[in-house]
């Protein structure tokens, strides 16, 4: 019923929205309508859908709120080592964005473009993502005086993603397909509400053991790679600080070419060389990976 602007991509929106309902859809194309019409546009185009999905999912943007000039380079570094770590891992997904405009919760934002909705998250990507997700922390480190408490999330959720890998998902080799823990859920409360340890003390020891390596690995990773790529993080900064957003496409230019490419240039050239393939950050590096690890979880 509403009416969309020529030449709109909608499988763009189709991959920034993975595991909308339709409600969910619905809602983000009503709001893009609201959003158009706010312009007098006659028809609703990429930018509105894009500011809808943002707005609906991650809230609404807070350009009123005052934010001085250090607080935000904070943020621009914190992203950009988000954003340049998911050009540099190859298993990470797609970047489609970086901004550094205040929007809900969160000072700034760095988002992803998966290619296919994820019913099941492999191995490598999950590694992949515990580098990336590090990336806010190490920047604030290697660029900036202090660390801050803006990683507190990536922190949170990279230990999520170690704890499932070592006690649900058997990515361990040390540990081995066993789950640890049974938790006993209220499933309509949707959270956990109990864990029993049905493993022993020792074993406790070894999980711990194992967690922290994975995280740690992937911490000195992010802080390896970052380190090499100075150049690329101090670039994307000014970039950010100069235009708030900064395109995914961007980011990879100033990866790969250590500039951002005219349009003209990247109509003609040949695509890019994917980035030298790195080492993947294991504690236990011996063990092959599986393409796909069949996954009862969301
Ligand atoms: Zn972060």
């Amino acid at each position: 019923k509403i009416c969309l602007a020529e030449g709109t991509d909608l499988s763009i929106v189709a991959r920034g929205t993975p595991g909308c309902s339709g409600a969910d859809l619905a809602n983000i194309v009503n709001e893009a309508a609201l959003i158009a019409s706010r312009q007098d546009k006659p028809a609703v185009d990429l930018d509105d859908l894009e500011e809808a999905r943002d707005k609906i999912l991650w809230g609404k943007e807070r350009r009123s709120h005052v934010i001085d000039e250090e607080q935000q380079k904070l943020t621009a570094y914190h992203e950009a080592g988000h954003a340049i770590l998911s050009v540099l891992e190859p298993d990470a997904d797609p970047l489609h964005k970086i901004t550094i405009i205040p929007r809900g919760m969160a000072l700034g934002l760095t988002a992803f473009l998966p290619k296919k909705d994820r019913v099941s998250l492999s191995r490598k990507h999950l590694l992949a993502q515990l580098v990336v997700s590090m990336g806010g922390r190490v920047a604030e480190e290697l660029f900036l005086p202090d660390i801050c408490t803006g990683a507190r999330q990536d922190i949170k959720q990279a230990t999520q993603i170690a704890h499932s890998m070592v006690c649900e998902w058997g990515m361990s080799e040390k540990l081995g397909p066993r789950a640890f823990g049974k938790n006993e859920e209220l499933v309509f409360l949707g959270r956990e509400v109990n864990r029993t340890q049905d493993y022993s003390n020792r074993t406790a020891e070894r999980i711990d053991d194992e967690v922290d390596a994975l995280l740690r690995n992937a911490y000195e990773r992010a802080h390896r790679l970052l380190d090499e790529h100075r150049d690329a993080v101090e670039l994307l900064v000014k970039e950010l600080l100069a235009r708030e957003t900064v395109s995914g496409e961007d980011a990879v230019d100033i990866v790969r070419y250590g500039r951002i490419r005219t349009s003209a240039e990247r109509g003609d050239a040949p695509p890019p060389a994917p980035p030298p393939a790195p080492d993947v950050p294991v504690a236990d590096p011996a063990s092959p990976p599986p393409a796909e690890t069949p996954s009862d979880s969301p």
